[in-house]
């Protein structure tokens, strides 16, 4: 980086949009749980477009490597600077530029928080149906580039499939104008697709026209508790054949998440006793309330007499049905409850009819490495996604081994190692245990396409 490039930043893109030395606030080079990375060269706020394309021809042309941030709510260090990177911090673009409801689509800047685009739509009596408990302050350009899941993927699809167009900038400050409103449109290749899930390694996202849906008039919330998993499964598919679309989730709790929710995280209230072997979260919603209402009494009154079911509770209002989800939603407040060094947490897919076995033959591995050492799983096991957790507190420095031990066995499972999160930087030396050597070639094919310098998120998902 040559001298005065800091200087040349300031002037091309304005007071207040470059910090730089004792400006830079802790929060642009800490992570989630307060662990200090490097401080970075600058942290650069755009507000348009425009900036952002500005801000990569300066960097292009040195070759100045440049982290882009949204909320840094991401589990995989990937927003994390090095020393010699300039931060690109979208908090500024943080709009909802438009609300087209006859369209069913919204326009937000890439730096929009997840919660408040959810919220502007409900104005307007529509529902953006991506969800997850990051809300508050994960954005829909860091959703985009994540393809986050979250909590109604089994009825709406993942960040990708509420994509209608995209606004991207490129490495070299190119700004591709893909921001299109429709659902179809066969005109050669869909560029937007690179830019969904791929962790902003091949260009920056600064807006997006999202899909949002007529918001239902009711969401009822059911509590189940269920003998085996066998029945977990059964219980899944009934579900599906009797409220099809007004399915909007289906979570799995395995004992030792919902006995330990209860018990260790402050304001959890369990509404079904502790000792059942499984427990199911199950969401549904749609236009008509006493529908919705009838479906799921069916449903449950079906899977009580099929004993599918042992016990369950209904939302009666919108707080009891929040109580609920407040025991699915606490994972990160389990965790924490366990001293720092002594606990992984993971996400994976694997296929449904194998996740008792593999949470099983897990827990077996872990505890022939530590005894003491055990696992709790949960997941959208609708989706066939598993988040499960390993603690070890009398064996912290075995982490690389647990690590191991988790992704080996997704790959002899045939399972993918991030399911929802990404590769980031933390699980890039286990990303060959689920693509193979010639997809990640292709993967960096693209990147040096794209990106030939290699500045936007180096380091991320693969080395080049
Ligand atoms: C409590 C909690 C619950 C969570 N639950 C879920 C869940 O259910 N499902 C799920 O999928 N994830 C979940 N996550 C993970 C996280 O919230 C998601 O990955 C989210 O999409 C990240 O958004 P962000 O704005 O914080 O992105 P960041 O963490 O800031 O960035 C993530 C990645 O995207 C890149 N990026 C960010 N903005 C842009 C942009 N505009 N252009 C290009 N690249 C960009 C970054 O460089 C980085 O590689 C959870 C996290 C927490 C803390």
């Amino acid at each position: 980086m040559s001298e005065g490039f800091i200087d040349e930043l300031h002037n091309a893109l304005g007071k207040g949009a470059v910090l730089s030395g004792s400006d830079i606030d802790a929060r642009y080079h800490h992570d989630i749980g307060g662990n200090p990375a490097p401080k970075p060269r600058a942290v650069v706020r755009p507000r348009t477009t425009e900036d952002v394309s500005v801000l990569l021809r300066l960097c292009h042309r040195e070759g100045v490597p440049v982290t882009t941030q949204g909320g840094m709510t991401g589990l995989v260090r990937a927003t994390l600077p090095n020393a010699d990177e300039i931060v690109l911090s979208m908090e500024r673009m943080n709009n909802v530029e438009e609300v087209d409801v006859s369209a069913g689509v919204a326009i937000a800047q890439a730096g929009t928080p997840l919660q408040k685009l959810q919220e502007r739509v409900e104005q307007d009596g529509l529902m953006f149906p991506l969800d997850l408990g990051a809300r508050g302050s994960c954005t829909i350009g860091g959703n985009i580039s994540t393809n986050a899941g979250g909590n109604r993927v089994i009825r709406y699809g993942m960040t990708r499939d509420l994509i209608l167009g995209l606004e991207v900038v490129t490495a070299d400050g190119t700004v591709l104008r893909g921001l299109r409103k429709y659902i179809k449109n066969n005109t050669g290749i869909d560029l937007k697709q690179l830019f969904i899930g791929s962790e902003g390694i091949l260009g920056v996202v600064t807006r997006a026209a999202l899909r949002v849906f007529p918001a239902p008039a009711e969401r009822q919330v059911a509590l189940c508790a269920l003998p085996s998993f066998g029945q977990v499964m059964a219980f899944l598919k009934l579900a599906q054949q009797r409220l099809g679309g007004e399915l909007t989730a289906f979570e799995a709790m395995w004992n030792a998440y919902y006995r330990q929710t209860v018990e260790r995280v402050k304001g959890v209230a369990g509404p079904l006793p502790t000792n059942h072997p499984f427990y199911v979260l199950l969401e549904a919603s749609g236009s008509d309330a006493e529908r919705i209402h009838a479906d799921l009494e069916q449903l449950l009154e079906t899977a009580m007499g099929d004993d599918l079911i042992l016990d369950a509770t209904l939302s009666t209002s919108n707080a009891s049905a929040a109580a609920i989800w407040r025991i699915r939603d606490s994972s990160v407040e389990l965790g924490r409850s366990f001293p720092f060094a002594a606990r992984m947490g993971f996400d994976i897919s694997v296929a449904i009819d194998r996740m008792e076995e593999y949470a099983d033959t897990l827990d077996a591995r872990v505890k022939a490495i530590d005894p003491q050492a055990f696992t709790i799983v949960m997941g959208h096991v609708g989706d066939g996604n598993l988040h499960p957790s390993v603690y070890h507190e009398h064996t912290p420095d075995k982490h690389d081994e647990f690590e191991k031990l988790v992704y080996d066995l997704t790959g002899e499972f045939g399972g993918s190692i991030s399911a929802e999160h990404g590769i980031g930087i933390s699980r890039r030396p286990y990303l060959k245990m689920s693509r193979t050597e010639e997809e990640i070639e292709t993967m960096r094919a693209l990147k040096r396409a794209l990106d030939p310098k290699n500045i936007l998120n180096p380091g991320r998902i693969f080395t080049v």
